[in-house]
């Protein structure tokens, strides 16, 4: 049938107006500055779809990830369990093609995934980067992840205690990768979940940190906010692309944002941290006082501890404020160094990153 023009002027206006009442969607960025020499990609890679055990159809990851200010995804459905078979007929690797097109066109990464799936123990263990996810479904498990490595893949245990910190305890079959050299990472925070036990391995065996979702519903979060965001990794990759991704994936170089928590290894959350505070010079100074502004400018409140003998016992800054701080010293003209520790940037289990605030001092008239 072909298209006959409007015979109506009316008929263009209303078509215009509806144009312009219809409200696009918009993606709301998150704020993790870029560190010197990498750039900073928010991702998760770890969700479901109606391919395995999920809720949704495979273009509504990508549109949340897109709305929510995502860089990555994977879409990462179980290969061995698939509940949903008599409805939508296992088709392994088919929720990757499916979701393809949106996310070129919303330009987010999308990576081609899936998770090889036992009981626990040995547990769940996602692969990214794969060409093709069939020669994945294969009885024996370090088969499967065999074939993922032969793949070039990056291989991560995911909520290795989701059963119990006994279910989830390192076995010699864990070893047996881990000296193949097929076990690149560890889910440190899947969902809701922090762990522990994961987070020291990682931190042991010189493993990857990842936090991730692992979704089955739909997200239907607007945005990322500081108080409300999905769990993600924060990869610090040379570029802004696939290629990129997985070499700062197999090089270690993330972060994970979980619950008002960055969780990492100390040389990246310390650029990341740097980056995030900006303490200004100081704008006033009394005779034994001086009063400055410290920005934070990424998603996290940073909350810092004294362990010096300068400054406030505790410092609290919201994500995206500025906050006014009143420094009490003798010497309110000199340069000063204070010390703390960013209780919620963990270097280790229960352990804050430490961080100093420079505050510049007096520069007199010449
Ligand atoms: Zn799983
Ligand atoms: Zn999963």
């Amino acid at each position: 049938m072909r298209f006959s023009r409007p015979k109506q002027p009316w008929f263009v206006v209303v078509l215009l107006l509806l144009a312009g009442v219809a409200r696009a969607e918009v993606r709301h960025p998150i704020h993790f500055p870029d560190l010197p020499d990498h750039k900073t990609l928010a991702c998760d890679l770890h969700m479901h779809t109606m391919f395995s055990d999920g809720q949704v159809w495979p273009p509504v990851r990508v549109a949340e990830a897109w709305r929510q200010g995502l860089d990555a995804i994977a879409i990462a459905d179980h290969i061995e369990y698939q509940p949903h078979k008599d409805d939508v007929p296992t088709k392994l690797g088919r929720s990757y093609e499916l979701a393809l097109d949106g996310a070129k066109t919303a330009n987010v990464l999308l990576i081609r995934a899936a998770e090889i799936t036992r009981d626990t123990p040995p547990g769940h263990f996602n692969a990214l980067f794969l060409d093709d996810v069939k020669p994945l479904a294969t009885e024996d498990f370090v088969d499967a992840v065999g074939a993922a490595n032969k793949q070039g893949a990056f291989v991560f245990w995911n909520h290795h205690g989701w059963k119990g910190e006994e279910k989830g305890r390192w076995l010699d079959v864990h070893t047996t990768l881990y000296e193949k050299k097929w076990l690149h990472g560890m889910e440190v925070c899947n969902g809701d979940s922090y762990y522990p036990g994961a987070h020291q391995w990682c931190l042991d065996k010189n493993l990857t940190m990842l936090g991730n979702t692992d979704i089955h519903e739909p997200d239907l979060r607007k945005q990322s906010a500081p108080g409300d965001h999905r769990t993600m990794t924060l990869v610090f990759a040379k570029d802004r692309t696939p290629e990129a991704l997985k070499e700062a994936l197999f090089a270690g170089r993330t972060a994970v944002w979980f619950n008002n928590q960055i969780i990492g290894r100390p040389e990246w959350l310390a650029p990341l941290l740097d980056r995030c505070l900006r303490v200004a010079a100081p704008h006033l100074r009394s005779k034994d006082a001086l009063w400055v502004e410290i920005e934070n400018v990424c998603d996290v409140e940073i909350q810092l501890d004294r362990v010096g003998n300068v400054g406030p016992a505790r410092l609290a800054l919201p994500a995206g404020t500025i906050s006014l701080v009143k420094i009490d010293t003798p010497t309110p003209s000199e340069p000063l160094e204070l010390a703390y520790t960013a209780a919620n940037f963990l270097i280790a289990p229960g352990k804050g990153m430490p961080v100093t605030l420079r505050i510049a001092g007096e520069t007199k008239p010449k």
